[in-house]
């Protein structure tokens, strides 16, 4: 869609909320470019990482506001210091979850937080193409096939240019994180302004506790039924290509991978509660970006083979059925997802509630 020199090419939702590809035939001129830059069609280059480290943010606001360690905001920081662009996923007004640029610290907050699920990254490619163009520093976060589709596109290699990528679990769908706020709006019968996978309320872990705000200012944490994340976590929600994903593996696309650096206690002897990054440079450019953008924290190397098992996780099972999962989405609606799904009986929802008051207990005991 970026590189249709005829604007032939739309993204479209499919069905179930996914962003497809639909080619307008009576525009397109058979060039056949769109099939040579695709990163669907070409199978991935990819390096081995070099280094992994641990990177924890010196500044608690910024630990607060981030998913894991804070890597992003160090890394964007250093890339605004040298009048550059960061290039990342944000929520807009309308909850809709799309790659934006970003000039200033107060537009790169908005993309602070993980958003699981599949942004929309429209024609960001073009923008990042034109900022290094101009000879703009440009640092660009996404998925792996976010990346690498970014890479494609570009068909040449920038020094003006850093690549972040994630370990990432897999995506669900925009329409389906619509239909989940939708629903939270109506169970708690007011209007979301802002909605949060991943509050560190209470801490880095218990991981999945989401939060909502609404526009009366009123928000809700720890919500009763854990639906979305429970289908995100059932890998049902998933879209089909994350099921198969050929980046799921330790060889990288990017120039740095960051990612949440869970067993960090086991590995590296430290008790991180406000949460840790882990980081895996993936060339010479990554690992001296890092070098300057981490003395905005502590960096710390990690023997590589120890966090191997992280960075290529096995394929994800599916647990339940995909294709109905689908279709009772498609014919009921998420109210319907939410009751054949992510029901509980009521011995479950008091373990849930009892393990969950403990856990937030410790948290908070500890600080
Ligand atoms: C869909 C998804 C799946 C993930 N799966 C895993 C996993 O299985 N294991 C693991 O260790 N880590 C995973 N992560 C990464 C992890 O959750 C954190 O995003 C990462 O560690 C960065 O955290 P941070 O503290 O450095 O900064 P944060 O401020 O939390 O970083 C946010 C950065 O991620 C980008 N981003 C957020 N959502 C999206 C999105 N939907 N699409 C593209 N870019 C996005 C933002 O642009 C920003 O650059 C996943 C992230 C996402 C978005």
């Amino acid at each position: 869609m970026n590189a249709c020199p005829r604007d032939a090419i739309a993204a479209t939702l499919d069905e179930d909320g996914f962003l497809l590809p639909v080619v307008d035939e009576k525009r397109c001129v058979d060039c056949g470019l769109c099939e040579r830059v695709c990163a669907a069609t070409q199978p991935p280059e990819l390096a081995a990482p070099s280094a992994a480290n641990l990177f924890v943010h010196n500044d608690r606001d910024v630990l607060r506001n981030s998913t894991s360690g804070g890597a992003f905001t160090a890394l964007s920081d250093c890339a605004l210091a040298q009048n550059g662009a960061v290039v990342g996923a944000m929520m807009d007004e309308k909850l809709a979850i799309r790659h934006a640029v970003a000039e200033s610290t107060g537009q790169r907050d908005r993309m602070r937080g993980s958003l699981y699920v599949q942004s929309d990254p429209n024609f960001v490619y073009r923008d990042v193409k034109a900022l290094l163009e101009k000879g703009r520093f440009v640092l660009f976060v996404g998925t792996p096939c976010q990346v690498y589709g970014l890479k494609r596109f570009l068909n040449r290699k920038y020094d003006n240019l850093i690549l972040v990528d994630f370990l990432c679990h897999g995506v669900p769908s925009a329409s389906l994180l619509r239909a989940h706020i939708a629903w939270l709006e109506k169970l708690y019968r007011r209007q979301a302004k802002s909605y949060s996978f991943r509050s560190k309320k209470f801490g880095w872990r218990p991981a999945a506790i989401e939060e909502i705000v609404f526009q009366d200012g009123s928000r809700k944490s720890a919500l009763p039924v854990q639906a979305y994340n429970k289908f995100f976590h059932n890998n049902v929600s998933l879209r089909a290509s994350c099921l198969t994903c050929p980046f799921r593996r330790a060889e990288r696309c990017s120039d740095l991978t960051v990612g949440d650096f869970w067993g960090v206690a086991k590995i590296c002897g430290e008790k991180l509660r406000r949460g840790a990054s882990l980081v895996l440079v993936n060339s010479p450019e990554g690992e001296s970006f890092l070098k300057r953008a981490s003395q905005a924290g502590r960096l710390k190397n990690v023997p590589i083979e120890k966090i191997l098992y992280r960075v290529a996780p096995p394929k994800p099972r599916v647990k339940g059925d995909r294709d109905a999962f689908w279709k009772l989405y498609r014919e009921q609606g998420y109210p319907a997802l939410v009751a054949n799904y992510a029901k509980r009986s009521k011995k479950e929802r008091i373990l849930y509630y009892w393990k969950r008051l403990v856990k937030i207990m410790i948290a908070k005991l500890l600080g």
